[in-house]
């Protein structure tokens, strides 16, 4: 054991905690579903609004999917992206591909996320460990 240092490439954008939540409409109770803007049978919501973690795994360095980067680097800031390159094998960098680029959007999309093509570019990643 001891001190390890090791920075990624990652193509993405940049968020905190709270960015990575997702605001969604689920049923308010459990009798069928009818049009109405309340149920008929108990009076709850028909739908209810419910704020969810999005569930996205940490990436390592060769990560092929769509992965979150935590840096130790400027408070903790977070990444969600593709991993490019990490230092052990600098020789070899990716470029991001319009492929990334179309799954960062779609995933933005998705989860209705404060983000556009505007926020994407490549971060530094520093991840240390004692
Ligand atoms: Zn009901």
């Amino acid at each position: 054991m001891g001190y390890s240092a090791s920075a990624y490439l990652v193509y993405g954008f940049k968020c905190s905690k709270i960015d990575l939540q997702t605001v969604k409409q689920v049923r308010g109770c459990n009798h069928p579903q009818t049009g109405g803007k309340f149920c008929p049978e108990c009076g709850k919501p028909m739908f209810v609004e419910k704020t969810e973690t999005i569930d996205l795994d940490y990436g390592y360095e060769n990560e092929k999917n769509l992965a979150l980067y935590s840096s130790d680097y400027e408070s903790y800031e977070r990444v969600v992206g593709f991993v490019l390159g990490y230092t052990d094998s600098i020789s070899e960098v990716n470029m991001p591909t319009p492929e990334m680029k179309k799954a960062l959007l779609d995933f933005i999309q998705e989860h209705n996320l404060d983000y556009n093509e505007m926020h994407l570019a490549v971060k530094l990643i520093l991840h240390h460990s004692y």
